[in-house]
């Protein structure tokens, strides 16, 4: 994603992986390709890959951080997968050996310039770049990082720390970090002050929260994994085989689009393919997005 200018605040991404994830049929149990297919005029290209590129029903997604710079914090935004974790959820994803910290870099910023780490939610794609090896021992990746985590989220977890779609994270992505009190369990309306809050979107998981930002005339509204992909834009009642609560999580996506719709805030989710910042607006009895032109 090109650097989004918002007011004084700078919004780039950090991708740590792209390529074909989602099969329709088995990730959106009451969705169909038939009905993703009446949206293709305004998915294709960048959220729908042309006809015949990919076998039909296959979905591409993006593994990316946000890094947010207002002139008083560096924030990052969900930290993907991280190298060196042995995964199960999927091959690819599994001992990752990335330059992610040197993408980071290269846009001017170091792991220890970092103030704040907030995770949407805990899922193992969420989280795993809070931690790096450093002889033979998970430690923080931003060292003077705060870390925010949604307290029903981190108490979830810690009660049920065993769920494929955390794979083993909250062991050494997570605990690490509040075992070096880096932790900051924060409520669901939690403020890093008057241009960064939280509000939240339960239902992908129970304490799934979503990262509000405002600086001056401009907004932008982190979704996470409220939305894995733009067809539940278009569909929001398409529950993922990955969501604790899918009436809960519909619920979510329609408020959200609610808010944003026919607004200038952009939204931003933590899967969406680039140019991924896009603005919602109604289509017919539902909604589609408008991505950025750049
Ligand atoms: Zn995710």
């Amino acid at each position: 994603m090109k650097t989004l200018q918002l007011g004084d605040t700078t919004v780039d991404t950090i991708v740590e992986w792209t390529g074909p994830l989602f099969n329709v049929r088995d990730f959106f149990p009451t969705g169909s390709w038939e009905a993703l297919e009446t949206q293709r005029d305004w998915m294709e290209p960048h959220f729908l890959t042309p006809k015949g590129e990919l076998p039909d029903g296959l979905l591409k997604a993006s593994l990316h951080t946000y890094l947010i710079r207002t002139p008083q914090h560096n924030i990052l935004i969900d930290t993907c997968m991280g190298n060196h974790k042995e995964r199960t959820i999927f091959d690819e994803w599994s001992m990752m050996n990335t330059d992610y910290l040197a993408k980071i870099a290269a846009l001017g910023a170091k792991p220890e310039e970092i103030d704040f780490v907030m995770c949407t939610h805990l899922h193992v794609d969420h989280v795993g770049w809070n931690t790096q090896l450093e002889n033979g021992r998970w430690v923080p990746t931003f060292p003077n990082a705060r870390y925010i985590f949604h307290k029903t989220e981190y108490d979830h977890w810690a009660e049920n720390p065993v769920h494929h779609a955390m794979d083993g994270a909250f062991e050494d992505s997570v605990i690490p970090i509040v075992d070096a009190g880096l932790a900051d369990l924060v409520n669901a309306d939690h403020a890093i002050d008057d241009r960064i809050w939280l509000e939240p979107t339960p239902g992908h998981t129970p304490g799934h929260v979503s990262i509000n930002l405002k600086s001056g005339n401009d907004s932008a509204l982190f979704t996470g994994d409220s939305f894995h992909h733009p067809i539940q834009v278009a569909f929001p009642d398409w529950g993922t085989s990955v969501d604790t609560d899918t009436a809960l999580s519909s619920a979510s996506r329609r408020k959200t689009l609610e808010k944003l719709c026919d607004t200038d805030s952009y939204m931003l989710a933590a899967h969406f393919m680039d140019p991924t910042a896009a603005h919602v607006v109604r289509n017919g009895d539902s909604w589609k997005l408008k991505v950025r032109e750049v």
